[in-house]
């Protein structure tokens, strides 16, 4: 398993990378909360420990970040103690656990276990986004447990979106993605299919927001 420690303090950081790489990890290690983001945005970690106040970025901003990207990615974040706010907001932003400071090693080596335990019965080729689970391998999605119909159009549409989630995306580049699989199609088949796809996936509380004159952005609802 490839692992990213996020951690300013050399001394927390120090203790952790060797922890984790004695239990036969790869480990990398990130100072500040840029390199995190660059790091998370080029290699598809399967875990990632997240301390929350580091400079450059601070660890929420990194972790809305990667969630807008699409990225399941489970991410540990590290807290103060009874920062209860930040436990929130930081479950809030897409962590999956947190463990407050100070912690005994073998505390967050059992936490990291169980999330890669998690992991691994989630499968790896999967964009989760609220309640939509999309299945790029199977080219399906999920609401919760129920499989949402649709077409292979509009799965193309929904997965150039996905991938892209929290950012616009022009017509011309969902056209173009259209294109890529063999379809001749013009703009306006666009609008007809982002209709139509977002019809299907508003229960699952993912939205697609006509962004005018742009294109579409595809966000991500409130988790409920
Ligand atoms: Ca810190």
């Amino acid at each position: 398993m490839r692992l990213l420690v996020v951690e300013d303090d050399p001394l927390i950081a120090d203790g952790l990378v060797r922890t984790l790489r004695s239990g036969g990890h790869a480990v990398d290690h990130a100072a500040d909360g840029a390199t995190a983001d660059r790091a998370l945005a080029q290699y598809p970690y399967d875990l990632v420990v997240l301390d929350l106040g580091l400079p450059a970025m601070d660890g929420m901003e990194v972790l809305r970040r990667a969630r807008a990207r699409g990225s399941a990615t489970p991410v540990l974040v590290l807290t103060a103690r009874d920062a209860l706010d930040d436990r929130v907001a930081g479950l809030d932003a897409g962590a999956d656990d947190y463990l407050p400071k100070p912690f005994d090693l073998p505390e967050l080596e059992a936490r990291v276990r169980a999330l890669l335990r998690r992991r691994e019965g989630l499968g790896t080729n999967r964009l989760i986004l609220g309640n939509l689970v999309i299945d790029l391998g199977g080219h399906s999605a999920f609401h919760g447990a129920a499989r949402i119909d649709l077409s292979s159009r509009e799965f193309g549409v929904l997965e150039t979106l996905a991938r892209r989630a929290g950012r616009v995306v022009s017509k011309e580049q969902i056209l173009e993605a259209m294109t890529g699989w063999g379809e001749d199609v013009g703009v306006n088949a666009v609008e007809v299919y982002v209709h139509r796809l977002r019809r299907k996936i508003e229960p699952a509380g993912v939205n697609i927001r006509t962004v005018r004159g742009l294109g579409y952005l595809l966000e991500k609802g409130a988790a409920p």
